[in-house]
């Protein structure tokens, strides 16, 4: 069992950054994921734990001990690339005994732990086959095979999910989930899709343009994102952002010059922003209400296209002229409310719910944390109980 911790990590490539001041710590038995666009530098922080890049500065210590400087092979992790990386010449129990066989392990505690290993992939039938021979999810599951016969103490996953078909990754991801706390080890795993991301990890580490942006649970950083890049990138369909004025009475106005964008907000949550004549509004797609009917303090706007999703739908709305100022804003609703292309509906917003980011900075204003989440499952249960 084992806890990482990388401090001050940097890695340069010439002048080019890859990662930098990079701190962080993933606990004994923790599933860390390490989410992010391509290139923002997911795969190095990886590379960097399992001995395969040198890091330019810092140091990584597993259970306190430095391992910066230790040779890939001491460092007992073992890690699973998207592309399996299996040996295709050979059959699935050679390919699993693998890692044993080169640590000089003897034939028949080879076969015992082949065998328990197989079990618990569910593959035994599949031990003499040729890899070759294989479908994507059986090789991925030979390629978690090889990596957990030699019982890790850190595991290391580079998207291992990303060349599986979307039905397949589901249950993979399932699989992974469960082994991970089934074994209980410390477990590293990069990808760049937010939704795997969300449903898979403990801890989500959000990185972008080599820094890490936030670290929490996938709560934390949904309902408090540090900024807007996190806002932004966490959530499906993405946040809503809108460049706002806001006066003495905490009436909200598009920046741009579109009149029906007029919303005041309660003075609770306006109190937030008092430092601030102008800031950037997000709102999620689900905390805006939608009424087919005029009503008070609501912003008017055009359907513009209406995606079913099941019992929920997805309404693109544009407010303002289409030909002129226009912000078109992406909203979440019950498929019970009729809504089509070219009706005028009107939205009211879910004050507490709202977020606002510093114009300059991109930061998150002020401190919501408490009452978002507890009114966010609210507002989600009364929506499941009466549709919108
Ligand atoms: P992806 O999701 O596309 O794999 P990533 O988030 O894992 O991306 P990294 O692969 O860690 O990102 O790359 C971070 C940055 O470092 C990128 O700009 C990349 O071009 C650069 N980089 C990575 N490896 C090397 C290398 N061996 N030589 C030069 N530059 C590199």
């Amino acid at each position: 069992m084992t806890k990482v911790e990388y401090t001050d990590i940097e890695k340069k490539y010439g002048d080019e950054i890859a990662i930098e001041n990079i701190n962080l710590t993933v606990d004994d038995g923790e599933f860390a994921i390490l989410l992010g666009p391509s290139g923002c530098g997911k795969t190095t922080t990886l590379r960097c734990l399992a001995g395969l890049t040198e890091p330019t500065e810092g140091t990584i210590e597993m259970d306190g001990f430095d391992v910066t400087d230790i040779h890939p092979k001491n460092r007992n992790a073992a890690m699973v690339f998207q592309n399996f990386a299996l040996y295709p010449h050979m059959t699935v129990r050679e390919n699993i005994e693998y890692p044993l066989k080169v640590h000089g392990v003897d034939k028949e505690s080879r076969n015992e732990r082949v065998q328990e290993v197989t079990e618990m992939m569910e593959m035994p039938e599949l031990l003499d086959r040729d890899i070759d021979n294989l479908s994507g999810g059986q090789q991925q599951r030979v390629a978690l095979g090889r990596a957990i016969i030699r019982r890790p103490s850190v595991f290391l996953m580079d998207e291992p999910l990303a060349n599986l078909d979307a039905k397949l990754k589901m249950s993979m991801r399932s699989r992974i989930k469960v082994l991970q706390r089934e074994l209980g080890i410390t477990t590293l795993y990069v990808t760049h899709d937010q939704e795997e991301a969300m449903s898979l990890g403990d801890k989500l580490v959000v990185m972008n343009d080599a820094h890490i942006q936030q670290i929490g649970t996938p709560d934390e950083v949904y309902h408090e994102p540090v900024n807007r890049f996190v806002a932004s990138f966490i959530g499906s369909p993405a946040m809503n952002f809108v460049d706002v004025t806001i006066d003495s009475d905490g009436v909200l106005r598009a920046t741009k010059d579109i009149d029906e964008f007029e919303y005041r907000l309660d003075s609770d949550v306006a109190d937030r922003y008092t430092d601030y004549d102008e800031f950037v509004l997000g709102v999620r797609p689900p905390y805006f209400t939608v009424n087919t009917d005029p009503v008070d303090n609501a912003i008017a706007g055009t359907v513009e296209v209406t995606e079913p999703q099941g019992d929920q739908q997805i309404i693109d709305v544009i407010v303002g002229d289409e030909d002129g100022e226009s912000i078109e804003l992406t909203v979440v609703a019950s498929n019970t409310i009729e809504a089509d292309r070219g009706d005028t509906i009107w939205l009211t917003i879910e004050d507490t719910l709202v977020h606002g980011f510093d114009p300059q900075t991109g930061d998150r204003i002020g401190k919501q944390e408490t009452v978002s989440r507890t009114k966010a499952s609210q507002v989600a249960t009364e929506r499941s109980t009466e549709g919108n």
